[in-house]
């Protein structure tokens, strides 16, 4: 879900990342904006997407705000022309607080309004020939002009239920009480797409109305997505998909003994242990990082003694949080304190697919036997 978006900087601890139909925005712009495609037309196309993009932003740190103020972590925010794709830190079970997403939802085109009404006032008093009513309204050549609307489309706009829109959250956070949350998500995505299929339609009135069904539809499928995926990280458990025949090290092992049985296994990680006890772990590369710097030594000296532990029953997207950014490639699965199994990121992937085929097969087996 972030393959279409890059990486830009942090605000008040939230990742920002930018989609990549921002650049189909520059090139719309520049195809669409009536006028020369000189040099000072260009640098007005580039600011007016740069004012679009401000104003997104913007919208997005209201949602944020009053999330983080609600006690909702924000992990990371995906910018789109027409919004944002906030990703809230997920609590596990997603309970339904409607009063919370509408407020959390609202605070963004409310950011949006107040701004245009703001920057409105201040064109009208100080720079009235700007010519707030005259068309076109979002347009190069008038970037003051383009400000004011841009704030109140993308306020207005956003008001709408055609999810992934704030509207379309409140819709969403409304159907949430009523049904299971990723058919919740799944009926609140159709509606959305109902709207974008109208707007690409209306496109062939007015161009930009075609863009925003564009964005409407990228990032509705944006969503529903990240929330299928992570409905499946909350549907399995860390006994379906732990490896349960994988090697262990001895505290007491020399690196050079450890090299050699990590080359004899497809493992990248193991866990060591003493006695029934697990102490620590270590990857293949800080053995041979240790081997390299001091020579050998024992794991002992060399593996790392703080590590997250998951029970067999947790979730794989409780030991996903507990991962968190620690860059660890292994989580330990435990039973009553005793090492029953290892989850890897190596074999994460593959374990998935054949758990997959696993229930697909138990299904096929239940329609026979019914
Ligand atoms: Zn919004």
């Amino acid at each position: 879900m972030r393959s279409w978006s890059i990486p830009a900087g942090r605000l008040f601890g939230v990742d920002i990342r930018i989609h990549l139909t921002f650049v189909a925005l520059l090139i719309f712009v520049w195809f669409t904006q009536p006028g020369d495609m000189s040099t000072s037309g260009a640098a007005r196309g580039l600011a007016l997407v740069a004012i679009i993009f401000a104003s997104v932003v913007l919208h997005e740190l209201g949602h944020t705000l009053v999330a983080q103020g609600s006690g909702v972590n924000v992990r990371s925010i995906i910018l789109l022309p027409v919004g944002g794709v906030t990703m809230m830190e997920d609590t596990g079970q997603p309970i339904a607080n409607l009063w919370r997403d509408i407020r959390i939802a609202m605070a963004g085109p409310l950011v949006s309004l107040v701004i245009a009404a703001v920057s409105g006032v201040c064109i009208l008093l100080f720079y009235p020939q700007a010519r707030l009513w005259a068309h076109p309204f979002v347009y190069a050549g008038n970037l003051p002009r383009a400000f004011f609307w841009g704030n109140v489309f993308l306020g207005a706009f956003n008001l709408l239920p055609a999810y992934p829109t704030d509207g379309g959250r409140v819709l969403r956070a409304y159907f949430v009480e009523r049904m299971e949350y990723v058919r919740a998500t799944r009926l609140a995505v159709t509606v959305g797409q109902g709207f974008a299929m109208l707007f690409i339609f209306l496109g062939v009135w007015n161009p930009w109305l075609m863009l925003i069904g564009f964005f409407l539809f990228v990032g509705a499928q944006l969503e529903d997505r990240s929330i299928v995926f992570q409905s499946v990280l909350e549907s399995v458990r860390m006994e379906d998909v732990m490896l349960t025949g994988f090697s262990t090290l001895s505290p007491a092992d020399t690196l050079e003994d450890a090299l050699h049985k990590a080359v004899h296994t497809l493992q990248d990680d193991f866990p060591v242990v003493r006695g029934t006890d697990m102490v620590g772990v270590i990857s293949k590369q800080r053995i041979v990082e240790a081997l390299r710097r001091g020579g050998n030594g024992y794991v002992q000296s060399a593996m790392v003694r703080v590590f997250e532990i998951a029970q067999r029953t947790d979730s794989l997207g409780s030991a996903f949080r507990k991962l968190g950014g620690r860059g660890l490639g292994m989580i330990p699965v435990v039973d009553h304190e005793r090492l029953v199994g290892i989850v890897t990121m190596q074999n994460l992937m593959h374990s998935m697919a054949l758990l997959a085929e696993t229930r697909r097969l138990r299904r096929q087996q239940e329609r026979a036997d019914a």
